[in-house]
């Protein structure tokens, strides 16, 4: 795909509520802003790559692209979820992704059950992938910058 990889950083702003904590997969989503500039012809789908939260580590993640209901699916929504336990949330905070290949397009599921285990696959999947050589070497290109060379907050 052309547009990988993409780099994007951005503030961390509540979600529509569907619900993704109680399925165990939080999503920490993107602002209507910053979803904006993103190439329109991104296609809808599961994204895999690198993310980290304000100056901390750098973990494997899983984002989906999709259409947000909120809108009456008019607008995308772009979610992350970092494979990786937190303390707390972290609204508010700066989130920032390489987004470096894509799993699968969106798809509709009969059930719970289904969706759930489809998200669990895509997780393993993106935790084999990022394990490949050249997907490593990207892991610390874009993140920890020196912060007197961050000039675009
Ligand atoms: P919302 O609808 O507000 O996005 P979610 O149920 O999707 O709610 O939960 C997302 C929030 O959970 C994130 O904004 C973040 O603060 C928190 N969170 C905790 N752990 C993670 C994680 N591993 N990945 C993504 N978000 C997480
Ligand atoms: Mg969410």
């Amino acid at each position: 795909m052309r547009q990988l990889p993409f780099f994007c950083r951005g503030e961390v702003v509540k979600g529509f509520g569907r619900g993704s904590k109680e399925l165990g997969v939080p999503t920490a989503n993107f602002s209507e802003q910053v979803v904006e500039s993103f190439p329109s012809d991104i296609p809808t789908g599961i994204y895999y790559g690198w993310a980290c939260v304000g100056n901390g580590d750098v973990h494997k993640m899983v984002l989906s692209i999709g259409w947000n209901p909120f809108y009456k699916n008019t607008k995308k929504s772009v979610e992350t979820h970092i494979i990786n336990t937190f303390k707390e949330d972290f609204y508010g905070e700066i989130l920032s992704v390489a987004i470096i290949g894509f799993i699968r397009s969106e798809k509709n599921f009969n059930s719970l059950e289904a969706l759930i285990s489809a998200i669990q696959e895509d997780i393993e999947e993106a935790k084999r992938l990022l394990d490949l050589p050249e997907h490593l070497k990207l892991k610390d290109n874009f993140f920890h910058l020196p912060k007197e060379k961050i000039v675009n907050h």
